[in-house]
């Protein structure tokens, strides 16, 4: 990818953004929230919106000059209407975090309570943990999974809920490898009067594609980000029913943000398109497929799965059993040195902290968007299991270094 306009001002910077491409081609991409953009979204991304206010929303905004504006942000509304069947979209939220800031900001008073799934057991900062400010103006319970099966406990998410009476109940998760039940959580919400919001953060390409189960229709607010899956880009996205549509809108803007991203929005509105395509529905089979494969394959070699597999994009990893003396944070070290990027994670009764855990999450969205399938998952299993036996051996690095290579030259990335 040539950066020439960047190198004719700033070649430091031009020389770090050629060298992040090459990373990215020349390594495997499995931190499990991220995911190659097409070039066609790219290119969107780094448009001449970018220089646009358009304050306010389609038809009606503070500024002037907002035609060109209007017809893409309204593509985008279109686009992920269609593809999420809900009564009303909102693009404009910068990030899934400030989607979830729209839907606390619009329902919640300070001091309002909130029900969410503890961060160490697959929950999000953005859900109420005490270093952000939803956990520092809220009053926030957590709920945590099963610590036998690894499953979101319902019962006992309900049984929570009547004792703590929320006024929100948040599902949707960031290590979490299982379908998530939607109506449960509902029904929990239901029996306490509280709203839901499902934060689909993660899996949004997959519920786009309906290969997991859709919360729209259901849970009253539903966000995602939309980098993530669904690979339209960085942002975020807030869906809800016509009856939230006004309040929604008026706490993303001007509630909690100014002029909205509109090269950003121009890249959702590209990969919104590329989602409706038949082919994104492939890939989004594959990614579980990929998911399902690596996760038998790491089984075979001794690793032990966190509800012992997955039903879609990503896996976690308990190495508290197979390797007592390596943590998640020493693998995600020593597999980086060998090219193969994820991350260190906690898992559900996790005995070491946030900063060192037990586990590591690995996801299959990038490495499926350039055209990895089950047996080559096979093999990225087999080189992830040889560098965590051995994490201090050199030889095995670079052998699995030479397989990485491999693996990449025979699945291209930005051609
Ligand atoms: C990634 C994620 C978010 C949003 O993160 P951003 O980086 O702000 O897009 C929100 N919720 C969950 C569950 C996530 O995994």
């Amino acid at each position: 990818m040539e950066h020439d306009h960047v190198r004719d001002v700033d070649p430091a910077v031009a020389d770090a953004l050629e060298s992040e491409v090459d990373r990215q081609r020349s390594t495997l991409q499995m931190i499990a929230s991220e995911n190659h953009a097409s070039r066609a979204v790219l290119d969107a991304q780094g448009s001449a919106l970018t220089n646009k206010y358009a304050e306010g929303y389609p038809g009606e905004r503070y500024y002037g000059g907002c035609t060109y504006a209007d017809e893409v942000e309204q593509l985008a509304i279109d686009r992920a209407t269609e593809l999420f069947g809900a009564e009303h979209v909102n693009v404009q939220p910068h990030s899934g975090t400030q989607a979830n800031q729209a839907v606390y900001f619009a329902m919640l008073e300070a001091g309002d309570k909130i029900l969410s799934l503890d961060l160490t057991h697959g929950g999000h900062l953005s859900h109420g943990h005490p270093a952000n400010f939803v956990g520092q103006l809220y009053e926030v319970e957590q709920y945590e999974v099963d610590a036998e099966t690894g499953y979101v406990d319902y019962e006992g998410l309900a049984e929570q809920a009547a004792e703590f009476e929320p006024d929100i109940i948040v599902s949707g998760y960031s290590a979490y490898p299982r379908e998530i039940e939607w109506g449960r959580i509902q029904d929990a919400a239901d029996d306490v009067g509280a709203l839901h919001l499902a934060d689909i953060a993660h899996i949004t390409g997959l519920v786009a594609a309906g290969v997991h189960s859709s919360p729209v229709g259901i849970a009253d607010f539903v966000t995602g980000s939309t980098h993530k899956t669904i690979r339209s880009g960085r942002g975020g996205i807030v869906m809800t029913g016509e009856g939230y549509a006004d309040d929604i809108d008026a706490a993303v803007f001007p509630g909690g943000q100014g002029g909205p991203l509109m090269h950003n929005i121009a890249g959702k509105a590209v990969g919104f398109e590329e989602a409706l395509q038949p082919e994104f529905e492939e890939y989004a089979e594959q990614t579980v497929a990929n998911a399902k494969a690596l996760g038998e394959a790491l089984s075979e070699h001794g690793f032990s799965l966190v509800s012992e597999g997955t039903d879609n994009h990503l896996v976690l990893v308990d190495l508290r059993e197979s390797h007592p003396d390596t943590t998640g944070g020493d693998a995600e070290d020593a597999l980086e040195d060998a090219g193969i990027v994820l991350n260190g994670n906690t898992v559900p009764g996790e005995t070491r902290s946030a900063f060192d855990p037990s586990g590591i999450r690995a996801g299959t969205p990038a490495l499926t968007t350039r055209g990895f399938d089950e047996s080559d998952m096979q093999t990225v299993a087999d080189c992830i299991a040889r560098v965590i036996d051995a994490p201090e051996d050199d030889d095995v690095k670079s052998e699995v270094r030479a397989e990485v290579d491999a693996l990449c030259d025979a699945n291209p990335l930005y051609e």
